[in-house]
């Protein structure tokens, strides 16, 4: 094993305890993986999370074949169709965090209530059809649920996320849950009305560059923000 997995491999693991400590999952639900040389690292399945020692992640190639004495999460399938169909995903994070999950229960995903629901990507985040879990169908719903975007819901199940890096994943992850707890306290008055389709379009826009200082914006994306004037 190179340096360079080992270090992933506990990356991984402090992802996936991330997940504990911050409320995002209880018990063994949740799972965490990251892309590797043609394929995947993933937590495997049903063993506490304060157990995680590096030998015990699993590589899995991208045609689903895995190495070692470690069976991979039972949602490897989810991973992996992850990592097959976006390319900019380098890792996954998928959790039973209590808000998203309360949501999903509904079969309901979150709408352009807020604007930072472009977070994910999109002017929504989108609820997958129930499937049993650890299935290809329940994979199946959850690819048809992203459409272009970086995270969903899964009825009466979860959530799911992908980001370039961990940290980016655990973050989104957490973003949904803000989101689905907002959701659901502002439902308490009603269904609230959702921004327009062309604000959520500037938004998005707006999404391109934020967070992206001076040397990093380009022309299109400079023009997004109402810039202040710099003095010397
Ligand atoms: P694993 O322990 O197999 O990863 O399963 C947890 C889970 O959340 C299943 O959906
Ligand atoms: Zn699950």
């Amino acid at each position: 094993m190179t340096t360079a997995e080992n270090q992933l491999r506990r990356e991984i693991i402090e992802t996936a305890r991330a997940l504990q400590s911050t409320g995002l999952t209880h018990g063994t639900s949740g799972n965490v993986s990251a892309r590797c040389n043609n394929g995947m690292l993933i937590t495997p399945s049903g063993v506490p999370y304060e157990d995680l020692e590096v030998e015990k992640i699993v590589f899995m190639d991208l045609e689903g074949g895995y190495y070692g004495d470690f069976l991979p999460s039972s949602e490897w399938r989810m991973h992996l169709d992850i990592y097959r169909t976006y390319e900019a995903a380098e890792a996954v994070v998928h959790c039973h965090s209590p808000r998203a999950t309360a949501l999903s229960t509904h079969n309901r995903g979150i709408p352009a209530f807020h604007y930072m629901v472009a977070v994910a990507g999109g002017d929504e985040i989108k609820c997958a059809d129930y499937a049993t879990f650890g299935t290809k169908a329940l994979s199946d719903a959850m690819i048809a649920a992203l459409e272009d975007r970086r995270a969903c819901l899964l009825a009466h199940h979860g959530q799911i996320a992908y980001g370039p890096s961990l940290n980016k994943a655990f973050g989104l992850a957490g973003e949904v849950e803000a989101l689905a707890d907002q959701y659901l306290s502002a439902l308490v008055l009603g269904e609230p009305a959702p921004l327009s389709p062309t604000e959520m379009k500037e938004i998005l826009r707006k999404f391109r560059s934020y967070g992206k200082q001076l040397d990093a914006l380009d022309g299109d994306d400079a023009g997004a923000f109402e810039m202040p004037q710099r003095r010397d």
